[in-house]
Formats: C-alpha cells, sequence, structure tokens
C-alpha cells in the first residue's frame, strides 16, 4: 500500500515510513492513497473474533511489510491484562437502539490507549524496518489524555524517548497528576502557560525548526509525533469501530449488513475520521455525528462549510474537546476533494494566515452525505450525567455525555433512529469533579479525594490506574512559556 500526503499526492512511501516520520516536510499528514475494502464475509467472520483478532485483520490491510505474526505478537501486547477486561472495547447497551462503546478500560481510563497502548510496537517496528538508526524522540502537544497515554505506552520502549508538554489551564487535576507522577527513565512532562492550541502550534513550530533538527541529529537524536496526526494512531483508530459493529450484530441491535449511526465526541477529529474510514472500507454506516462543546468550530464548518477559528476559547468540562483545530479534519478534506493537494494546502494556508476558510459546494454536499454535527454546553452536559444516571444507573464521563447529548438531539431533529454507537471515550473518574457535581455533590476537594468520593456516591470501584496515583511521588513540576518550548527539547535531548 502506497501512503501519500494531503498536501503532496504525488508522494509515494510506504506504512513504515510513514509511521517513522509522523508529520511530513510538506506539512502535510501521511494518508493512505486507497483504502482496503472489506467484505460482509469479512465482518462476518470478525463478529466470532476476539478484539486482538479483530485488530490484526484490519490493521494487516493497511501494513504490507508487517506480518501477520509480527501483527498479532503487538496486538497481545497492546490489547491484554493492561486492560481491566479481556474485551479491550466492551459494548454496553443502554437499549433497544443505542449503545456505547467503552473505549476506556486501559492503563490510563482514556480511549488514547487504544491507540498508544499499540503506537509504540507499530513505531519501533518501523524503525527498524526504515534503516533508521538514530533515537527517537517523541514529542507530544497534550489535552491531557493523549500526554499520559502516550507516556504510559512509551515509557522505558528501548530506542524511544518521550516529552510531553501540556496546557497548565487546559487539563483535570487526576490527568495533572497522572503525568506529573509518570515513572519511567525516558520521559519529559512539561507545563506550557496557555491552552492546548498554544502547545499544539509550539510543538508545529519546533518540528519544522530545520536549525534544532540538524543539531538533534548530530546528537543522534531525531523528532517524532504521537499526536493524533501519525497515521500510526489513527490505524488502530479504524479497528474498533469493526469491533463494535460486530458486537452491535452479536447483542441482537442489528443483523449483518443493517446500518448503524456513530456519534462520537469530537476534538482533534481523529477518532471520527477512523470511522469515516471504517465506512469507507465498507462497514454498514449510515451517519457519523460529530459532537462538539461550547468549542463548536465542527459544528459550524459541518453546517455552513466555513471552518472559522475567530472565535473565543472556552475551558469547559470536557477539556480533551477544547480545540479550534482539529488537524485530522485535513485528512478528511483530502479525501472529500478527491485527493486534491493543492486544494488542501490552499485551505490550510488560509485557515493559518486568516483563521478561516470555506471549501467547495462540491465537497460540502460530499461531507452533507455523511456527517451531521452539534454540540453541548456545560450546563446540559451535567444534566445528562445526572438524569442517565438517575434513570438507568449508568455513569458516564462529560466527553461522552456531550456525545450523548447529541445523539439525542439529532434523533429529536431528524427522526433517524437507526441504531446507534456513542463512543465513550472516559472513564467518568477521570473527571470526578464535573461528575459529582452532575449527580449533585459538592466537589471543592483535591483531585483525589474526589475519587473516592464519587466511589462512595455510586458504590461502583475506583480504576485501579487512578487508585495508584495515591501513593506516587511527583517527578515534573516545570512550567515554561511557549517561546521557551524548544529549550527544554534541547535540554531534555542533552
Ligand atoms: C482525545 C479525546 C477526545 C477527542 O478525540 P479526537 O480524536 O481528538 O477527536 C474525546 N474524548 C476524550 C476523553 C479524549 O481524550
Amino acid at each position: 500500500m502506497r501512503y501519500v500526503s494531503t498536501r503532496n499526492a504525488t508522494l509515494d512511501i510506504t506504512a513504515a515510513q510513514a509511521i517513522a516520520t509522523g508529520l511530513s516536510r510538506d506539512g502535510g499528514l501521511f494518508t493512505p492513497a486507497s483504502l482496503p475494502a472489506v467484505s460482509m464475509e469479512t465482518v462476518s467472520t470478525l463478529c466470532k473474533a476476539d478484539y486482538r483478532e479483530r485488530a490484526v485483520n484490519i490493521m494487516k490491510l493497511f501494513l504490507d511489510e508487517f506480518t501477520a505474526e509480527e501483527l498479532a505478537g503487538f496486538a497481545a501486547a497492546a490489547y491484554s491484562d493492561n486492560y481491566d477486561t479481556m474485551d479491550s472495547a466492551p459494548l454496553r447497551k443502554l437499549d433497544e437502539t443505542t449503545a456505547f462503546l467503552e473505549l476506556w478500560h486501559g492503563p490510563t481510563c482514556a480511549f488514547k490507549d487504544m491507540a498508544l497502548q499499540m503506537l509504540p510496537h507499530l513505531l519501533s517496528a518501523s524503525l527498524k524496518k526504515t534503516g533508521e538508526n538514530r533515537e527517537v524522540c517523541i514529542l507530544v502537544a497534550t489535552s491531557g489524555d493523549t500526554g499520559k497515554a502516550a507516556l504510559e505506552g512509551f515509557k522505558d520502549v528501548n530506542g524511544t524517548s518521550i516529552l510531553v508538554f501540556y496546557p497548565e489551564d487546559g487539563v483535570s487535576d487526576v490527568q495533572k497528576l497522572q503525568m506529573t507522577t509518570q515513572e519511567g527513565a525516558n520521559v519529559g512532562v512539561c507545563a506550557v502557560k496557555g491552552n492546548f492550541d498554544d502547545a499544539q502550534s509550539g510543538v508545529k513550530v519546533i518540528f519544522s525548526d530545520e536549525q534544532l533538527r540538524g543539531e538533534l541529529d548530530k546528537r543522534g537524536y531525531f523528532l517524532s509525533s504521537a499526536n493524533s496526526i501519525n497515521w500510526g494512531r489513527l490505524l488502530p483508530q479504524i479497528v474498533y469501530y469493526f469491533s463494535a459493529y460486530c458486537d452491535m450484530v452479536n447483542g441482537g441491535l442489528v443483523n449483518l449488513g443493517d446500518k448503524v449511526n456513530f456519534c462520537v465526541p469530537t476534538g482533534n477529529f481523529g477518532n471520527i475520521l477512523a470511522g469515516y474510514y471504517a465506512m469507507k472500507m465498507g462497514l454498514p454506516v449510515n451517519r457519523l455525528i460529530c459532537a462538539s462543546n461550547a468549542n463548536n468550530v465542527l459544528t459550524d464548518f459541518i453546517k455552513t462549510g466555513t471552518y472559522d477559528k475567530n472565535r473565543p476559547f472556552h475551558t469547559t468540562v470536557s477539556p480533551s474537546m477544547d480545540i479550534l483545530i482539529s488537524s485530522n479534519l485535513e485528512r478528511l478534506l483530502f479525501d472529500l476533494s478527491g485527493m486534491d493537494d493543492s486544494q488542501v494546502r490552499g485551505w490550510m494556508e488560509k485557515l493559518a494566515s486568516e483563521g478561516k476558510y470555506t471549501v467547495t459546494d462540491e465537497v460540502k454536499a460530499k461531507l452533507d452525505a455523511v456527517f451531521s454535527g452539534g454540540f453541548c454546553d456545560d450546563d446540559t452536559t451535567r444534566s445528562v450525567i445526572g438524569s442517565l444516571y438517575k434513570d438507568n444507573g449508568y455513569l458516564i464521563d462529560t466527553h461522552t455525555a456531550v456525545a450523548y447529548k447529541v445523539l439525542c438531539d439529532y434523533r429529536g431533529e431528524t427522526g433517524d433512529n437507526t441504531p446507534a454507537v456513542v463512543v465513550s471515550t472516559a472513564s467518568p473518574y477521570k473527571f470526578c469533579d464535573a461528575v459529582l457535581e452532575a449527580l449533585g455533590e459538592s466537589a471543592d476537594a483535591p483531585g483525589l479525594e474526589l475519587v473516592d468520593k464519587l466511589s462512595a456516591v455510586t458504590g461502583t470501584a475506583v480504576p485501579k490506574p487512578l487508585e495508584s496515583l495515591k501513593s506516587k511521588a511527583r517527578r515534573f513540576t516545570e512550567s515554561v512559556e511557549k517561546t521557551e518550548m524548544k529549550d527544554v527539547v534541547e535540554k531534555f535531548l542533552k
């Protein structure tokens, strides 16, 4: 399979090269030149397989240079007893037409684990296959969950190191504690004064700094990314759309071949894009519903065809979706425009210079054919958590609540009652303060006390990875301006 860049469709590189490099030198994102087809017979076979086998079967379609044995080894390492359930992505049925896909049973209690437990294996194998002998340093800008999940995935992996920047004002108490107590000899964590977009654009500047690249090369290092712009991050996410569909069939919510809707709490557009690719591969999907919080730039884009980031940035109770530039949207635009790299480059240049762009009517029509969008504010998010718990005894986190509410609104507005999967992206324990408030409890205590309180109030068990935070020492305390991020990298890679 050939991979291209969203800003250079004539590029011709392998999967291993795409994964090893992360971001293309032209600023674009690596993308398969075509998507493999999956037949209904194959889906039927996958229905009888466990999650690891599903992962091998889907991923190998994209990874010519990897053997099935190799991938089976990666899947066994990525999705096993590091999860608190053998079924790494269990589907929880709510009623006859609605189910939640719980993607947070891994080591950091959020869905980023689904990709980031797999990526280090893909990356270190890709480096070997491409003959790379420098050490890779993974540079991450995180809105909270990615950073911790990447740290867990890469800690003490040979030939790698990892440096994570998080926005000082953009993550929860527990997320901050998870990162600042991270263990491992090859890890670094640093706060940036500002929001997620500051941290992310700071990292982008570092990646495009040729002088720094040269200096690090002399020292025997090169930089790569674990953000959802890396193809090795996106690919493992395609798997759980197939897996969820199989479990919808197995659970009797749909018959094989019937269509389902997916509603996805969206930030950087990686998760829902994986659903789009699954659909293009042949998974029976009716609509993809893109759910946002008050940072509803995607809702407006889907409605109008104009992407406009010139708007106030809101800090919300669903911080992993507090994003005004959704990087992976570029891959969707590349696909919808028929792989028109110059058009994509033009839109991205306008985004950089004016903060907005408008897609063509043709692209807008293709967008309309698949995507719906909606958003939900913080008060509504809390009230949805409260009422779902009261009515169904089912506790969800703030991000999942945004998606559930947007699905309910979508159904009300359109009358489309196609069986739907709400993609559940975090354990409620990761966002205890908002979840407790939603249940009518006070939440003015340190994060870890709230974890115990949520357990006491709901009679549910604290996830083990959070329970163990209590006994861990804080290792990382540095906080820098955006302009100082480069110095942090140079110091880390001495
Ligand atoms: C990262 C994240 C999201 C957003 O996913 P994208 O792939 O960035 O759209 C939603 N919910 C949670 C809990 C997350 O960690």
